[in-house]
């Protein structure tokens, strides 16, 4: 495989993982995804490569990220990029006081009670309103009647409205997977990159890799991407990970 050699050859190299449906599967509780020993094994060899810098990058929150990576000292892009931990320290990359939040809540709310088994998580500068436990056609339809209720006023408020896996979320426009990547981009040259994820907020980072020659960027499981390869399942990424720790 191109990828390994690369990998091999390089002497910079940038890996950027997604956490759910990416590293381990989805759970109806999402703090029961606890990394496996296995992939904390490969995560550790990978960390303790030279020339490797990795990142964790999900929508999770800081502490809903933390506590399901035990403690691993791995850097942390977390809120799709709102907010980072590299070497240890969190730190917020926008000042939003997200005076929104007050008139996007009752939203979120009406949209639970019409949906049994949805709930409302509020982060640092996003709200997501959960429907994965909820019965599928009726979360479908009120998710959709979701997004048509806040969009006008997200524009208004230059918000965006991320369509997730079983996941509705509204978090500052100018925050993405993608800005957050063209933010390490900016700062240091990597000559070997390696993305992979799942859901629609990886794609703003597979678009913003896809004129650079030196990145791989994997989507996993079904679904439209833009993506160079397409891997079935999280075992997958598991074996990627072992040949280039092996
Ligand atoms: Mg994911």
């Amino acid at each position: 495989m191109e990828l390994i050699k690369k990998y091999r050859e390089a002497t910079s190299r940038l890996i950027l993982l997604d956490y759910d449906g990416t590293l381990v599967n989805y759970f109806s509780e999402p703090g029961a995804a606890v990394l496996p020993e296995n992939l904390t094994r490969l995560l550790t060899d990978l960390l303790n490569t030279p020339n490797n810098e990795v990142y964790i990058i999900t929508g999770r929150s800081s502490i809903g990220i933390d506590r399901v990576l035990n403690s691993l000292q791995i850097n942390i892009i977390a809120e799709h990029g709102a907010v980072v931990r590299v070497n240890g320290l969190w730190k917020n990359k926008i000042s939003d006081p997200c005076l929104w939040k007050g008139s996007i809540m009752p939203v979120l709310n009406r949209a639970t009670l019409k949906c049994p088994g949805s709930f409302v998580e509020e982060k640092r500068f996003s709200l997501a309103w959960h429907y994965r436990n909820s019965d599928p056609a009726t979360g479908q339809e009120i998710s959709a009647e979701l997004i048509e209720s806040i969009s006008r006023e997200s524009q208004a408020a230059d918000l965006k409205i991320l369509n997730g896996n079983k996941v509705i979320e509204i978090l500052k426009a100018e925050v993405g997977k993608g800005s957050a990547v063209n933010d390490l981009l900016e700062h240091k040259d990597f000559d070997f990159i390696l993305s992979a994820g799942d859901d629609a907020t990886d794609e703003e980072m597979f678009e913003s890799l896809a004129d650079n020659k030196n990145a791989f960027t994997i989507k996993v499981g079904n679904g439209e991407t833009c993506a160079r390869y397409k891997f079935a399942d999280v075992f997958e990424v598991e074996r990627l990970l072992q040949k280039l720790t092996g």
